[in-house]
């Protein structure tokens, strides 16, 4: 095993997403020798589909068909499935994190003063948008503009790059706490895959790595996972700590699509605007995507002739909070949905259906479900305690995985607030 690139670190974190990348960010600006390992690359985002589909859309990496033959996605590359993600904001449920001893208010409240989190600006809201809004609303609909992670004084009216990865810098994106990092003094390596966590005497003491096709070790009395809802799970099993299958969460969507004629759009921030019916656990949304994306969706359901239709075809999110089930295994990610979750599809479905109706759409169609957003596989409460620490000393979780139900909301701040909140605790107790 050849030596890492420097022997010691204060800590060590495994996977650069909001999750890791936020612990890393806190520990490095408190003074902490921190290690980020990363899988994927850190090439600068282009905004290209042929970057995004080498981030997430690689079969048995970034991408994962299901038994029933939906798809799980995530994003593989420096900053996660951020790079990729519709940057919408929302904040931690509090009733959910203060049943297991956590207030993450105080963190909310620095990071939305920090970053730059707020509805868009009507100049940025496009005309699907705006139209699917107007529809909703026409219903009575409690449809509002979302906060969004962008910033407006940067982000170009018409643009359809943000699904891609923003090239621009106008999308947040965790690869800017990791920038953050790194300027306080944290080392990056890129391409450098984590095995497992390395444990002595019922402690962390450093982890196992490949990097350019060789293995490394790296030392340091703090570990911390943060491979998302897949990765995690698997570092801990690899690392002989946790279960070889761990049930999890994805938050299934379904895009309702219909076509309204003398509409010209389809370049435009998606998830501008929505609605949410908490006690249901449904999300809808506006969710207009670049033309090769849309086309996916149509040729996926046979709807050939809706291909050439992009520009004219308004697009609806609907999420479900889905039942934690199905399983993350050492090679695998596999979920089906639940008769529960059907249901939930279907109302949220009608609804959808609905508000295409009032917006005067036709020839409605619905795309098969996918997901991206995959955790509760390593819950707070089962497999880290209320400060993220797994089954030893210096070892920790933090991503996704340890959201501790079900969920059905945009996690980054949720993770973003944990990371803070791990960082602080640790520098605090060191
Ligand atoms: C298309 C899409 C749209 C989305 N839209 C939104 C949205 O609007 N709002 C929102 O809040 N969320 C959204 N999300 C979800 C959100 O981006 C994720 O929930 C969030 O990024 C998860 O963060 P994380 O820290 O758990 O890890 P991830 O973002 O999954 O990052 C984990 C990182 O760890 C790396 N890794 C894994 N295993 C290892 C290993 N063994 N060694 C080294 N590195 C490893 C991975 O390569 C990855 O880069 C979206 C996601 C996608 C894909």
């Amino acid at each position: 095993m050849k030596q890492p690139l420097s022997p010691d670190y204060d800590a060590i974190v495994a996977g650069s997403g909001p999750g890791g990348a936020s612990v890393a960010r806190t520990l490095a600006q408190r003074g902490w020798r921190v290690l980020i390992l990363e899988q994927g690359s850190g090439a600068p985002l282009k905004g290209t589909l042929g970057q995004m589909a080498r981030f997430g859309a690689v079969p048995g990496r970034s991408a994962f068909v299901h038994r029933d033959a939906s798809l799980l996605v995530q994003g593989v590359n420096v900053g996660g499935s951020s790079s990729l993600n519709f940057a919408t904001a929302s904040d931690p449920p509090a009733a959910m994190f203060a049943a297991h001893g956590i207030d993450l208010v105080p963190e909310v409240r620095t990071l939305r003063a920090e970053l730059p989190i707020g509805p868009l600006p009507d100049h940025l809201l496009g005309p699907m948008a705006s139209r699917i809004m107007a529809g909703a609303r026409s219903l009575g609909l409690e449809w509002h503009k979302l906060d969004k992670m962008i910033r407006p004084q940067i982000c170009r009216s018409g643009c359809w790059r943000c699904a891609y990865g923003c090239p621009f810098g106008a999308k947040w994106s965790a690869r800017d706490f990791v920038e953050q990092a790194c300027a306080a003094g944290a080392t990056l390596l890129s391409e450098a895959t984590v095995e497992r966590a390395l444990l002595e005497d019922g402690k962390a003491i450093g982890v196992v790595y490949r990097h350019q096709g060789e293995r490394h070790s790296a030392r340091a009395s703090t570990v911390v996972l943060a491979g998302g809802g897949i990765g995690s799970p698997r570092l801990l099993h690899a690392s002989g700590l946790g279960p070889r299958e761990s049930a999890f969460f994805s938050d299934p969507v379904v895009a309702v699509m219909g076509t309204v004629d003398g509409l010209d759009g389809g370049a435009e921030v998606p998830m501008a605007a929505g609605m949410r019916l908490d006690v249901q656990g449904i999300s809808l949304a506006d969710l207009t995507l670049p033309r090769p994306m849309y086309q996916g969706f149509t040729a996926q359901v046979g709807r050939l002739d809706r291909l050439s239709a992009h520009a004219r075809t308004l697009s609806i999110m609907v999420k479900i909070r889905d039942d934690i089930g199905g399983s993350v295994g050492p090679r695998w990610a596999d979920k089906t949905l639940t008769p529960a979750d059907r249901n939930k599809l279907d109302e949220g479905v009608g609804l959808a259906r609905q508000v295409l109706a009032a917006c005067g759409a036709s020839h409605v169609f619905q795309s098969w479900h996918f997901a991206a957003h995959p955790g509760g596989s390593v819950r707070i409460g089962a497999g880290v305690d209320h400060n993220l620490r797994a089954a030893a000393d210096g070892l920790y979780v933090c991503d996704a995985s340890v959201i501790p139900q079900a969920w059905g909301l945009p996690p980054t701040l949720t993770l973003l607030a944990l990371g803070q909140r791990l960082g602080t605790h640790l520098a605090d107790s060191a």
